[in-house]
């Protein structure tokens, strides 16, 4: 890459100094006891001025450095051109573009470290042969959203969702029942080696506001036991069913040392149950900071998060799990507090005064349109 753009700025530079000639060398007037300023315009011309002219040309176009006049720009094959800024729109109808972003990506190698910019168009081939997207650093100050799935996990659906995860060096957060926890240790196992967050969604789907006491404690309890049964841990977070608490859930939740996880942007995965409905819902609104909910027992939903996880880091985002996104954005997630997104608004909210820490908490905290 390096190589390629060297060659590429030498030739760009020879074709512009040619392109100059009869423009430079400039008039000099001798005369004149005042030093005279070089000057370059976007369109590829050169003049002197005095100082105090060269102030005032400035405001209309001209600048002093002659690198401001010029910009690199891309075609899809890599090649690139340096050009006079004027030139802009010329070249891009011949197909280059001024956005390194949208034709280069980064991927990097887990064994060797090396990280590399590479094609678009190339990442996939790195990818099957054992690199990862990205540049295997969390950037706390990159945009980053987290995808959750709750109901899970699925037999066949979440191996396959942690297969697609793995591929492209994302995580996710899972909110699972304790009472599909027993038969799926394989795979939770390997959520944790993944870096995923391995979080609770009660033991069996009940409305935890209509329990309390025993009742409402054995719900986490149970779930909690049969997760530390598996890897030894104790749920990250806890996603009441259908996002409803109230005091008494957020007393118990705080007991147990878990946050409260909501969402900010609902796919409605299990009611459309349909890859391109899913897809859209998110590319349609989602932002930095957002929680994302899925379910990932449904085939269709596995299959809208198989082209959102490109997707989505081609746009910038980095796929983080609701854990990294707390540590990064405010120094970690309170346990018995609720979180329904991080976005900038309520990051600013949560770490600007100490007495607003549960701003991002939503005045009807019962959602049962959803079957989430
Ligand atoms: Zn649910």
């Amino acid at each position: 890459m390096k190589k390629i753009l060297g060659c590429v700025l030498l030739a760009a530079v020879l074709v512009i100094c040619m392109g100059m000639k009869g423009i430079v060398p400039v008039d000099v007037d001798d005369s004149a006891n005042e030093e005279k300023v070089t000057m370059y315009s976007e369109d590829g011309r050169s003049e002197q001025f005095t100082p105090s002219e060269a102030e005032e040309q400035k405001t209309v176009g001209w600048y002093d450095n002659f690198s401001d006049v010029l910009t690199t720009m891309w075609k899809e094959d890599g090649s690139s051109i340096v050009a006079y800024k004027a030139d802009e729109g010329k070249y891009e109808k011949e197909g280059y573009t001024t956005n390194y972003a949208s034709i280069f990506a980064k991927v990097f190698n887990p064994e060797t470290e090396e990280v590399k910019d590479v094609l678009k168009s190339e990442v996939q081939s790195y990818v099957d042969s054992g690199w990862k997207r990205g540049n295997g650093k969390l950037d706390p100050d990159a945009p980053m959203i987290a995808l959750t799935f709750d109901d899970g996990p699925g037999a066949k659906t979440t191996p396959r969702l942690l297969d697609i995860l793995e591929e492209n060096n994302a995580r996710a957060t899972f909110f699972m029942l304790g009472d599909h926890m027993k038969g799926a240790a394989d795979t939770i196992k390997r959520m944790q080696s993944m870096g995923c967050d391995t979080a609770s969604h009660t033991y069996d789907h009940t409305q935890l506001t209509s329990l309390s006491g025993d009742s409402l404690k054995s719900q986490f309890e149970n779930s909690n036991n049969n997760l530390k049964d598996i890897i030894g841990e104790n749920p990250s977070s806890v996603r009441p069913p259908y996002g409803s608490y109230n005091d008494t859930v957020k007393n118990v939740a705080k007991e147990y040392g878990m946050p409260i996880i909501l969402w900010s942007v609902d796919t409605l995965d299990w009611k459309s149950k349909n890859a391109d409905a899913v897809y859209n819902a998110v590319m349609s609104t989602v932002q930095d900071g957002d929680i994302l909910l899925f379910h990932d027992i449904y085939d269709s939903t596995i299959d809208a998060v198989e082209r959102l996880i490109p997707a989505l880091m081609d746009e910038g985002y980095q796929l983080v799990t609701v854990s990294e996104m707390g540590e990064a954005k405010i120094g970690g997630l309170e346990p018995g507090h609720v979180y329904t997104d991080l976005r900038p608004g309520t990051v600013k909210s949560l770490t600007g005064s100490s007495n607003n820490s549960e701003k991002s908490e939503s005045s009807n905290n019962s959602n049962n349109s959803n079957n989430n």
